[in-house]
């Protein structure tokens, strides 16, 4: 059964074909600036070379026909007919408390994703547009809807409820729900399975650093709680993303700098994070650590920084959990950093944890980076959210008929 994954952003979209039995990836690509001038497709059937078109993209459906026009393709496509494509996951950012695991959508479906859509304003609108302009285009084929909060809603109230007036949970469902579900349901289970255990009588920290971050505890196979919150902007310091600070903060820079809300609201979404405490070098993990090794203070003050909160985290999961057996990084950063690693681990000798520094020279591989004879172990799990959502969709269409 061929697998179509759909991951529709507001101006681009990345997709995956996925044999969903033998788990293999057939092809794989992206559309950028849909909707902006310059657009552009980009094509990898697996091992071949990648192919790049600039080609105007209006809107997202003209972004779908090309994705299905670049897989059928008599040259360079992986399928003889759209028939092969037997079923399409999408990825959808927020549920809200409506999905607790994937399901296949429907009217109901769409109308639930809708209802929802103000606490993802500018990602669940995108997602169903690449949800509509799939069913358009094809018809007759199952979809299912994967979301990254379905993975959190197992959080107890503790968890998931802020100090806030409890009518603005009940009236208006203001709470903490967690993003990059997949992610972390994928490496915790993957990290049971590499330590031989059963997933559900295990203690695991999953730490997904990329550009956008996020810690989640995960006992017994079910998420007890995650650093993002109502949205991803909660949490660790990001790339951009300033993480959880005091909320006064923003009524202070409005008056300090004459700036609205929204204006504000874009800094701590774009401006802030490693980006904004490098004091603008980079969001990005290869020139701050460039940086770091050469001991600019800039880079070397947003790398302690972002590590001594990622530190803070897992020392206070270790607690909501009463222990751990692994930790386990993953996405960009924490598949290829092995400084943050270090920075981390180093500060968590308490808990019985060892460093293999050898082993944690490792970049983007499965590994084992603590020592044998560490109590807790450390790995490094790629992440990979496709295949997580092309196994859901497999699992929830293999039988229809
Ligand atoms: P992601 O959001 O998971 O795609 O992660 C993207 C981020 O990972 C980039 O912005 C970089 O900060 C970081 N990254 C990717 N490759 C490396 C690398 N080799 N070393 C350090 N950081 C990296």
């Amino acid at each position: 059964m061929k697998v179509l994954v759909i991951n529709c952003g507001s101006s681009s979209l990345k997709f995956q074909l996925i044999d969903a039995e033998s788990e293999q990836l057939i092809a794989k690509g992206l559309c950028e600036r849909i909707g902006i001038e310059g657009s552009r497709i980009s094509f990898t059937a697996t091992g071949k070379d990648k192919i790049t078109r600039e080609t105007p993209m209006p809107d997202h459906k003209t972004a779908i026909n090309l994705v299905l026009a670049a897989l059928t393709d008599k040259e360079h496509g992986v399928v003889k007919s759209l028939d092969e494509i037997n079923a399409v996951g999408h990825r959808i950012v927020h549920g809200g408390e409506n999905f607790t695991k994937s399901v296949i959508i429907d009217e109901d479906v769409i109308k639930a994703i809708e209802e929802v859509s103000d606490l993802a304003p500018l990602h669940n609108p995108a997602n169903l547009i690449g949800i509509r302009a799939c069913q358009e285009l094809m018809p007759k084929v199952p979809m299912v809807a994967v979301f990254d909060t379905a993975f959190h809603q197992t959080m107890p109230e503790e968890a998931y409820l802020y100090g806030l007036p409890y009518e603005y949970y009940a009236k208006y469902k203001i709470r903490r729900y967690g993003f990059h579900g997949t992610s972390h349901s994928y490496v915790s289970k993957r990290c049971a399975e590499i330590m031989g255990k059963d997933y559900n009588d295990c203690k695991i920290i999953v730490c997904h650093l990329g550009n956008g971050a996020s810690i989640s505890a995960v006992k017994d196979g079910k998420c007890m709680d995650t650093s993002m919150g109502l949205t991803p902007l909660e949490g660790l310091i990001m790339g951009t993303r300033c993480g959880s600070i005091d909320p006064s903060v923003i009524e202070l820079v409005e008056q300090k700098t004459q700036m609205t809300t929204k204006q504000v609201m874009n800094i701590l979404n774009k401006e802030s994070g490693v980006y904004g405490l490098s004091d603008d070098i980079s969001s990005d993990f290869r020139d701050l650590e460039d940086g770091y090794f050469a001991k600019v203070p800039g880079a070397v003050r947003a790398i302690d920084t972002f590590c001594y909160h990622v530190m803070k985290y897992i020392g206070s999961y270790v607690a909501v959990m009463n222990g751990v057996d692994a930790i386990c990084f993953t996405a960009g950063v924490g598949e290829n950093s092995p400084i943050v690693r270090k920075l981390v681990l180093d500060r968590l000798g308490y808990l019985g944890l060892t460093l293999d520094e050898e082993a944690n020279e490792v970049h983007g591989k499965e590994k084992m980076i603590s020592t044998e004879d560490s109590k807790v172990k450390a790995y490094v799990i790629p992440t990979n959210e496709e295949l997580a959502i092309a196994r859901d969709t497999y699992a929830l269409c293999k039988n229809l008929k």
